[in-house]
């Protein structure tokens, strides 16, 4: 099947298997990856998503898909998913310069405001006033307030507050508090008061519940409190659940079934009667399990606990493990038959916290092995920085068996020339 054509006809297109784990990359690619490009590197399987992409557009046929970029953001990705026929959210004014430039039509696009700086709704508007086909969601009246005050008069999603849904969560991103969006209780007036109040051309509601969220309950349960807000508002075309859509990070946990949680879902909404379009703007499950990182191993230490294998990728390279707890497969990639050790693998950075995992078995890490970290695609490039000196790392694409640089390495003079004494 050649480029694009999964939009015309996704009945057709190859999906591939739920997930991709870290165990399926073939090594020999791998280590000819880290040896021509050095390490850490992030590598990107873009077919991957083209399959996460149709996956998708399976389960969710009728639904309104969108891909939210900030998962990754990287101009090969959003290149990937435009090919696709995948529209996209952004939550950033320029998050949306850069789809702009990947080839977006700004029509197409949904931009969410989150707290929204000034620069960025001037500049929403000015796009909007050239392409009215864009939509914005908003989920504060002091926000409504100032995009009326712009003159924007167009189509407008409220973001609703779900409130507590069920299943474990990690929310770094977003969670069921009051940061975001109007409660369900406020919800029905709110819109009204859009209506009767505002410009805009109430076009839907939406929520966004927590990021990575893993009962299966929690997109249902959304589309059942927006689908009652929208029959008691009326009018309302379409309801928008968001993104969260879960991914197996731990190597014996089950891929998510997406055709029954698209299923339960929409029986869910059709529950309220209510005659309108599912919308789902996934950002994690479109790109997580497209990339891994290679690192190398510099250093073995042993200690009265596990040993403890210095690599070059650290806190800085995947923030994740540190930040929010996460667990990411690690596999030896030089030698996968050693017996294994129990090992903490840390990165160069002086932090305690600055480990990829922890007392962990793996087949016994040697100084010069190459380590592959793995489901690293979602807020895993996009959350890296530059904390203790250590430039971004650059990332490889593998498309149609080729392979090219899409982010070049940076270095400690990029560093230095955007710095003044
Ligand atoms: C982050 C975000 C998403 C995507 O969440 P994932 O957990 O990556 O699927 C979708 N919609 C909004 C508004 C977001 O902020």
């Amino acid at each position: 099947m050649s480029r694009g054509d999964a939009a015309a006809d996704p009945e057709r297109a190859p999906v591939g298997p739920a997930v991709r784990r870290v165990s399926d990359w073939d090594a020999d690619l791998l280590a000819s990856l880290a040896a021509t490009h050095d390490t850490p590197l992030y590598v990107t399987d873009l077919d991957r998503v083209r399959e996460n992409v149709r996956r998708l557009a399976r389960a969710f046929p009728d639904a309104h898909r969108m891909y939210a970029a900030k998962a990754n953001t990287g101009q090969a990705v959003l290149r990937t998913v435009l090919d696709e026929g995948l529209p996209i959210e952004c939550a950033a004014a320029d998050e949306v310069r850069r789809a702009v430039e990947a080839g977006a039509d700004p029509d197409s696009l949904q931009y969410t405001a989150v707290n929204p700086p000034d620069r960025d709704l001037d500049a929403i508007v000015d796009l909007w006033a050239d392409h009215p086909g864009m939509r914005v969601t908003a989920g504060a009246v002091d926000t409504l307030d100032r995009l009326a005050d712009r003159g924007f008069a167009g189509d407008l999603l409220l973001r609703v507050n779900p409130g507590e849904v069920g299943g474990p969560h990690e929310s770094f991103a977003v969670g069921p508090d009051a940061q975001f969006g109007i409660p369900v209780p406020r919800a029905v007036e709110t819109a009204r008061a859009v209506r009767e109040a505002y410009p805009f051309d109430l076009v839907g509601l939406h929520a966004h519940g927590a990021s990575g969220m893993a009962g299966d309950l929690t997109h249902p349960d959304a589309a059942r409190r927006l689908g009652a807000v929208a029959r008691e508002v009326g009018g309302v075309d379409v309801v928008d659940v968001g993104g969260g859509f879960a991914v197996p990070y731990r190597e014996d946990e089950a891929a998510l079934d997406l055709d029954a949680l698209a299923r339960e879902t929409r029986a869910a909404l059709a529950e309220t009667g209510v005659d309108t379009r599912l919308a789902v703007e996934p950002g994690r499950y479109v790109v997580a399990d497209a990339s891994l990182i290679l690192t190398r191993v510099n250093t073995r230490k042993e200690t009265p606990g596990p040993t403890v294998v210095g690599v070059d990728a650290s806190l800085a390279t995947l923030m994740r493990p540190s930040l929010l707890g996460s667990y990411h497969p690690v596999r030896n990639v030089t030698a996968p038959d050693r017996e294994p050790d129990r090992v903490t693998v840390g990165g160069p950075v002086c932090t305690s916290t600055d480990t990829l995992c922890e007392n962990r078995p793996i087949p016994r890490p040697e100084r010069g092995d190459l380590l592959a970290v793995g489901i690293a695609g979602a807020y895993g490039m996009e959350l890296a920085n530059e904390f203790h000196s250590q430039p971004l790392p650059a990332e490889v694409a593998v498309e149609d068996g080729e392979t090219r640089v899409v982010r070049e390495r940076r270095t400690v003079d990029d560093l230095l020339t955007r710095e003044h004494p």
